[in-house]
């Protein structure tokens, strides 16, 4: 009943009373989402020559490195004609933030996007409004493919509940309306699990929500204390890879299909699992995508207007798709994604880190830092490894000693090892954060 008043009443009146849009894009985004491939793509090539428009006229960056390979917005007559334009990488978006912001759009009036993410690259990203909008539309549609329904109640496997950085306000508005039950990954034991379980036994959320392998935790703590009734609608992994003997746990535990979702800090969702959990549909509403030979991910995004990102390199390699998906929608799809993982961090308490966590949170408070890389040697030594920019000094050395002693407590020793690049792995991919003690921590707690 609750769930119903929250769908039918308290949603479109939020909306309505925050003058926002998104319900009225969601309900068109049902919609077309089962018009034919060829349709989507037309119409994602209206969007496209728009947004290239919009970023010859108003984005310096674009009109400099344009210019300088002889391309032009006009030039772009079919969706494979953008292959001639050049790629944008993180590094591109660190050195030139500001001049990849349209001269139409005040910042200060936007959604400022702080991220580091799985890539240890912090990155700054500024998102308008209607965008903002559009988008949160179209995560709610994919959402829903999961068989959960607006309006019914979350829980949130994830490191730093966002609702305690609004204030009051901020939490008057979570326990009355977004109704999240939260389990901070930054800090996970078997007692905190173990009360995690009992709040969604008692609310009965629609929706289980998480990284991958917080998820996979979370279930293994359920089947060891035979706790089997809680029966979600849909479950949404996302954030990390998520392996099949997570997913065949996680299924098992809660009697429910995992909905595997797949996005971004910089460009919010990029692609989610429909009901067939065959491939994975892109937000093509929003996004065009593009993959390299080398399987590199590009996307540009159709409707943020404020910093248009046009070719950027995600930094995850993904298996493409030409298949057309059983569900009858026209999104198009890619097989997988390949290139994102992150690794866990044990506590000398015996508590576990999420690494996406970890390194987001050093990333963004070590003044100077380009990248971090940190690496648990033993479970009383880290190694911490950045890369830096000429801000980088003392303070930052001290701020890192500061967050080692607030993350870990005190006996973990660390050594700061300044590089020029963070080492990639034999097989040419990249992790943030790697612990060599971790694992058998983890076999523990799911034995
Ligand atoms: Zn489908």
């Amino acid at each position: 009943m609750l769930d119903y008043l929250n769908r039918h009443l308290m949603h479109p009146l939020m909306a309505w009373r925050e003058g926002k849009s998104h319900l009225r894009h969601l309900r068109a985004l049902e919609r077309t989402q089962f018009d034919a491939p060829e349709v989507i793509r037309a119409r994602q090539l209206g969007a496209l020559k728009a947004q290239l428009h919009h970023a010859w006229d108003t984005v310096p960056y674009y009109r400099a490195a344009w210019s300088k390979a002889g391309v032009h917005p006009s030039d772009v007559r079919e969706l494979a004609d953008l292959e001639a334009f050049p790629v944008v990488t993180k590094a591109d978006i660190r050195r030139h933030n500001r001049a990849l912001v349209s001269s139409a759009y005040d910042v200060s009036k936007c959604r400022k996007k702080t991220t580091s993410g799985s890539t240890g690259v912090p990155l700054t990203i500024y998102c308008d409004e209607p965008a903002m909008q559009f988008k949160a539309a179209c995560t709610i549609r994919s959402d829903q493919w999961s068989g959960y329904r607006l309006g019914q109640r979350v829980a949130k496997v994830w490191g730093n509940p966002e609702y305690r950085h609004f204030g009051l306000k901020g939490r008057l508005r979570h326990y009355f309306f977004d109704r999240a039950v939260y389990l901070d990954t930054l800090n996970l034991n078997d007692d905190r699990i173990g009360e995690f379980a009992k709040r969604i036994q008692r609310h009965r959320p629609g929706l289980i929500f998480g990284h991958a392998h917080s998820l996979y935790l979370v279930a293994c703590a359920l089947k060891k204390s035979r706790v089997l009734d809680v029966r979600p609608n849909g479950i949404i992994s996302t954030a990390m890879i998520l392996h099949d003997w997570q997913r065949a746990v996680i299924e098992q535990v809660f009697g429910c299909k995992v909905t595997n979702r797949y996005g971004c800090e910089e460009v919010s969702l990029i692609a989610s699992e429909c009901e067939e959990h065959n491939g994975l549909h892109v937000n093509a509403d929003s996004l065009y995508h593009e993959v390299a030979s080398d399987g590199k991910l590009l996307v540009t995004d159709l409707v943020n207007r404020a910093m248009p990102l046009i070719r950027y390199q995600v930094g995850d390699v993904v298996v493409p798709s030409a298949r057309v998906c059983k569900c009858g929608r026209g999104l198009p799809l890619i097989e997988r994604v390949e290139g994102r993982d992150a690794d866990y961090v044990v506590t000398p308490a015996g508590n576990l880190i999420s690494g996406i966590s970890l390194t987001e949170n050093f990333a963004m408070h070590i003044p100077g830092t380009a990248q971090v890389q940190i690496v648990q040697e033993s479970v009383t030594l880290l190694r911490i490894r950045l890369v830096t920019d000429d801000t980088f000094n003392d303070g930052s050395r001290g701020k890192i000693a500061e967050l080692v002693r607030a993350t870990f407590g005190d006996g973990v020793a660390h050594d700061v090892e300044l590089v020029d690049a963070i080492p990639q792995e034999p097989s040419g991919k990249y992790r943030f954060c790697i612990s060599k003690v971790a694992r058998e921590r983890m076999e523990e707690m799911s034995a």
